[in-house]
């Protein structure tokens, strides 16, 4: 069966449904009109059912369970469509004035307000449109500091050995030098290294807490101070705050910045669903160069856009940036409630110590300890013994119908995968993975040459990587080509 449209279709076909596509023509300039376009013409029934076809092969955290440890897939409650889908929201013009708009900016407000309270910042912009921008976002914040206060030439950005790689990429790009610091034989940053490298050009160190590992960082208080007393900011990475959301607060660690990704720990979809959130928090000395504008409440309780923010970067986004993922956080905010949130944290850390527990006699563990929301194992001993790799275990995974977890990353674990399993998730699942990967492991040891034709059931088997990464500087040819004996068509 032809998989793609290009490969469907008959001239004519479509015509019945477009009465005089031809008649178009008169409205457009001549020079933009071409005399032939390779497009399909195809039967409504043809378009229906391949569409149908694809959104059956998309794998997906409603069809099957997404344990990609570090990127928090959990489930989007269908509430959270509902409230994005009020027309009070979707018909909302990004010109109204604030007298027209007093529930959006309401809600938005009181989202500011809520994040605030619930990472112990002061003030938040919800404006960055996503993890890495929100990064970047609080870098400028960082550098303006600097510069206001005449220290502009620390240029240096620490950025712990498990980091995820957006930190370090995100400090370069406002121009700091990144320096990595080491992680004990704990999983936790070295806080003697980091102390080595301290010094009057230290701008920011960036953190992840829990860090990649899972695991807490038990010097955080120590670690925030020596960066503190050397003159430098803390910036908390807080895409994956589902271990610590009504539990633990950054600000009463001691950092400074942070950011959140609401398309990770606050449910909304992401991964190809949509838009997503990253929103940025500040300390009260560093509140004023948050992007503008930044809703307020006025005395007489009316919301408005401040934009009267002198010190601020400036906006990051046009108009009030993908306002409905904040929506639909928001509704996942009020659902829960922060009794509830405290309650997703719990089960998160629960789930993920569950599956550990299940499946370290089959992987080795490398940092047994108790983790927070994800955990990492290696495959390196069964690679030993079999020569199967995390590779071949993640992609019989996906024949079972689960999504691989993270893989070779963070990459002070070798032959790594790093597994989320998220709160939602039931005890039946969760059972399940873990027998899943114990046939896997049993395979690699009963027939290792049959695990490297994994998968076998997915609509794509294994691609040919190491042909990927020889013609990646070719350009990888993902464009379709008219078969030869019709090129002349
Ligand atoms: C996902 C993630 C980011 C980046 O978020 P994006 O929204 O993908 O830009 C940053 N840090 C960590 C730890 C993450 O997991």
């Amino acid at each position: 069966m032809p998989s793609l449209l290009f490969e469907m279709g008959a001239p004519g076909r479509g015509s019945r449904f477009v009465a005089d596509a031809g008649g178009a023509k008169k409205y457009l300039p001549a020079d933009l009109l071409r005399s032939e376009l390779p497009i399909p013409d195809l039967a409504e029934i043809e378009v229906a059912r391949h569409f149908m076809d694809l959104s059956g092969r998309n794998f997906s955290v409603d069809r099957n369970f997404y344990p990609l440890g570090s990127c928090t897939m959990k489930y989007n409650p269908k509430l959270n469509e509902a409230a994005a889908g009020f027309p009070g929201f979707t018909d909302l013009h990004p010109f109204a004035p604030d007298d027209g708009a007093q529930g959006a900016l309401q809600l938005l407000w009181d989202m500011e307000r809520t994040l605030s309270a619930l990472f112990g910042m002061a003030e938040f912009s919800l404006m960055p449109a996503a993890g890495a921008h929100g990064e970047i976002t609080a870098m400028l914040m960082a550098k303006k500091h600097f510069a206001a206060i005449g220290q502009g030439s620390r240029n240096v950005c620490l950025v712990p050995d498990t980091a995820h790689g957006t930190n370090p990429a995100s400090a370069a790009m406002v121009g700091y030098r990144v320096v990595s610091i080491p992680s004990t034989s704990r999983g936790r940053t070295d806080v003697g290294a980091l102390r080595s490298r301290l010094d009057g050009s230290t701008a920011v160190c960036m953190m992840t807490n829990p860090n990649t590992l899972g695991l807490f960082e038990d010097d955080i208080i120590e670690i925030t101070q020596a960066v503190h007393d050397a003159g430098g900011l803390m910036y908390y990475d807080g895409a994956n705050a589902n271990a610590i959301v009504g539990l633990t607060r950054p600000g009463d660690m001691g950092f400074d910045l942070l950011h959140l990704n609401l398309h990770k720990t606050f449910s909304v979809p992401h991964g190809g669903g949509g838009p997503g959130s990253g929103p940025v928090g500040a300390s009260a000395a560093l509140a004023k160069y948050l992007p503008k504008p930044i809703v307020v409440r006025a005395a007489d309780k009316s919301f408005a856009l401040d934009w009267r923010r002198p010190d601020s970067i400036g906006p990051v986004r046009e108009f009030w940036s993908h306002f409905l993922a904040i929506v639909r956080a928001y509704a996942y905010v009020i659902v829960h409630g922060e009794e509830g949130l405290r309650r997703n944290s719990l089960l998160a850390v629960l789930n993920a110590n569950y599956v550990r527990a299940k499946i370290k006699d089959m992987l080795t563990v490398p940092y047994d300890d108790f983790c927070r929301h994800e955990f990492v194992c290696s495959a390196e001993t069964l690679k030993k013994e079999t020569g199967v790799r995390a590779l071949d275990l993640a992609k019989g995974l996906l024949d079972a119908g689960v999504h691989a977890p993270t893989m070779y990353w963070p990459h002070v674990v070798p032959e790594c995968l790093m597994i989320e399993p998220t709160e939602t998730e039931t005890k039946e699942t969760l059972d399940a993975f873990a027998e899943t990967l114990r046939a896997l492991v049993k395979q690699s040891h009963d027939d290792p040459a049959s695990m490297a034709e994994l998968p076998l059931h997915t609509p794509v088997r294994r691609v040919d990587e190491a042909q990927v990464g020889r013609q990646a500087n070719k350009g990888i040819g993902l464009r379709w080509e008219p078969p030869p004996n019709e090129r002349a068509r």
